[in-house]
């Protein structure tokens, strides 16, 4: 588990504030300079979070070139999260959780069947909350620009055998994750509408932003 590294940021000084509920978009720009908190405000909520270069659509997250280039599977504070031209798009600043993945992907319709049960196929998930915020920016983008996303607060340990497995979360109500842009990116969250999963004892719950000059 990483080293917690807590924020010198005031939240009365931020120039931006909003608590989003579960299930619902958030499209937001962050310029160069400017810094992000993503709260958990009750703990163990999982942000699904994508990242797009402002000034240029081709541009955005990618989970394998941040592992690689950072040498870790998990994001924390220090981490910067590079997109798929090589760019740094934004670099974590400070972590009062310690972990976050970026490995496990989004929920989807098909996820939600195969991982818990057929009936489950009408249910929300976050690739369909992902292109309701997207199509706010880019009304003829389809599911192919839902490209790599980073759970913040999720906890999905690889076993030593290669496996992948989703634990109960680490995180905790006030909990924190705050990252500053390097250049303008278009941050788009899908606060997890998930029912099924046990790691948030399958009650979403909302989440706060805070963006600082
Ligand atoms: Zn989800």
């Amino acid at each position: 588990m990483s080293v917690l590294t807590e924020s010198t940021l005031n939240p009365a000084d931020a120039i931006y504030d909003f608590t989003l509920l579960a299930g619902d978009p958030w499209l937001f720009e962050i310029k160069r300079g400017q810094t992000l908190r993503i709260f958990d405000l009750e703990g163990n909520q999982a942000a699904d979070t994508l990242f797009y270069n402002a000034r240029d659509q081709a541009d955005r997250y990618s989970a394998q070139d941040t592992i690689r280039e950072q040498g870790a599977l998990y994001l924390t504070t220090g981490t910067q999260l590079i997109s798929t031209r090589g760019n740094v798009l934004l670099t974590i600043t400070a972590d009062t959780c310690g972990r976050h993945d970026t490995l496990g992907g989004a929920c989807a319709c098909e996820s939600n069947m195969v991982r818990y049960a057929i009936e489950k196929r009408s249910m929300h998930a976050c690739r369909d909350v992902f292109l309701r915020g997207l199509r706010q920016w880019r009304p003829q983008w389809s599911k192919r620009d839902i490209t790599h996303n980073i759970n913040f607060f999720m906890n999905v340990p690889v076993t030593p055998d290669g496996g992948l497995t989703f634990e109960d979360g680490v995180s905790g109500p006030g909990r924190y994750v705050e990252m500053r842009a390097e250049m303008d990116v278009v941050c788009l969250i899908s606060n997890c509408p998930q029912l099924n999963n046990p790691c948030n004892a399958y009650n979403p719950t909302p989440i706060r932003l805070l963006v600082w000059d």
